[in-house]
């Protein structure tokens, strides 16, 4: 049996379920990489120049770690998913990247996803995908259907049920229960934490430090993009910004105004450093928070170098202050 390995970076968090569901129904094997480590990192930095931005540096880590395990690496380059709207240019070059830094790599399985071109040209590129394993395309047609019911079934358990992508990627495949995320220290009142940036900064539990575990352990609840309806994300975004030109910063200004316009008690927005669209889409989130005065704002820039010591300081004065303001009532917690 033939074995495609993915690696758990990038688009991992948004598609995994879905890609999984197409390749098992063509029968063939998905192997994960493992979790990022302190190895995955710096072998992902040393094949690359030092200004790529951190999620790269991840992603080419976690394919070295794939070497040996699968007979090819599947790597999407997703153009645009909406009109006239476009994906960060890193995720376009992404397998010749890849190919360039990793040249050891086994065959990379590619498929261009630009709905710009129509979608007949989408279909044509998933039957182009299918092709690797069955000639027959009504297999394929049914591979692709029943991936995309995946996939709206895994978008649905998030935003229904207040999962993480992690979570609920546990949920589906049934590998591990997802341990009971209250970790709670005191009897004080929760805070409700907006936290946003890509997934694939937000999970990454080793770039990000554990980010979310430890805002729970300081009595917050955290809510993500992921678990937002569509409608409420776009309508967000159209308030804010009218509409949004790259792909995935919708996850950044969508998540940032609807939580603004909720009044969470807080709002942390997580980057990589030299990321061109976060800078400017997170900066929108900032000053509409500065506008509102109603709801503190911290972002929070991850790079290899960023200090564990660092994170832990910022976070725990931060949230010093949102308890502060809620036992003085200066906060509305939805
Ligand atoms: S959007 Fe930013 S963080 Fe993500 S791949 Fe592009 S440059 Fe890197």
């Amino acid at each position: 049996m033939t074995t495609v390995g993915i690696p758990r970076a990038l688009l991992y968090y948004q598609y995994y379920p879905m890609w999984k569901t197409f390749f098992e129904h063509l029968g063939v094997e998905v192997v994960v990489s493992p979790p990022t480590t302190r190895k995955t990192l710096a072998e992902g930095a040393g094949r690359v120049v030092a200004d790529t931005c951190l999620p790269t540096k991840v992603f080419i880590g976690h394919t070295i770690s794939l070497l040996g395990k699968c007979d090819c690496i599947f790597i999407p380059v997703i153009r645009s998913l909406k009109s006239k709207s476009y994906n960060c240019s890193k995720f376009l070059g992404l397998p010749d990247m890849t190919r360039a830094v990793v040249p050891e790599a086994p065959p990379i399985l590619e498929i261009e996803v630009d709905i710009n071109q129509g979608k007949r040209r989408l279909y044509q590129e998933i039957y182009r995908l299918g092709r690797h394993f069955t000639w027959n395309p009504l297999k394929v047609r049914e591979a692709a259907n029943a991936a995309w019911q995946a996939h709206l079934e895994y978008r649905d358990l998030m935003w229904r049920y207040g999962l993480t992508p992690p979570q609920a990627i546990d949920n589906i495949t049934g590998i591990r229960q997802t341990p009971e995320a209250s970790l709670n220290h005191s009897d004080r009142p929760r805070a409700t934490i907006g936290l946003i940036g890509h997934a694939y900064l937000l999970y990454d539990e080793h770039i990000n430090y554990q980010l979310i575990q430890r805002l729970q352990q300081y009595d917050a609840s955290v809510v993500t993009p992921e678990m937002l309806s569509d409608y409420a994300t776009e309508s967000a975004i159209s308030k804010l910004v009218g509409r949004a030109y790259w792909t995935y910063e919708e996850e950044v200004v969508g998540a940032g105004g609807h939580y603004l316009e909720n009044h969470a008690d807080g709002i942390i927005g997580v980057m990589a450093f030299g990321c061109g669209p976060d800078s400017l889409m997170m900066d929108i989130v900032h000053r509409q928070a500065t506008r509102q005065k109603t709801t503190p704002f911290m972002c929070l820039t991850l790079e290899e170098h960023t200090s564990e010591t660092g994170v832990i300081t910022r976070l725990e004065a931060f949230m010093d202050m949102i308890h502060r303001r809620k036992q003085r009532g200066e906060a509305i917690c939805v």
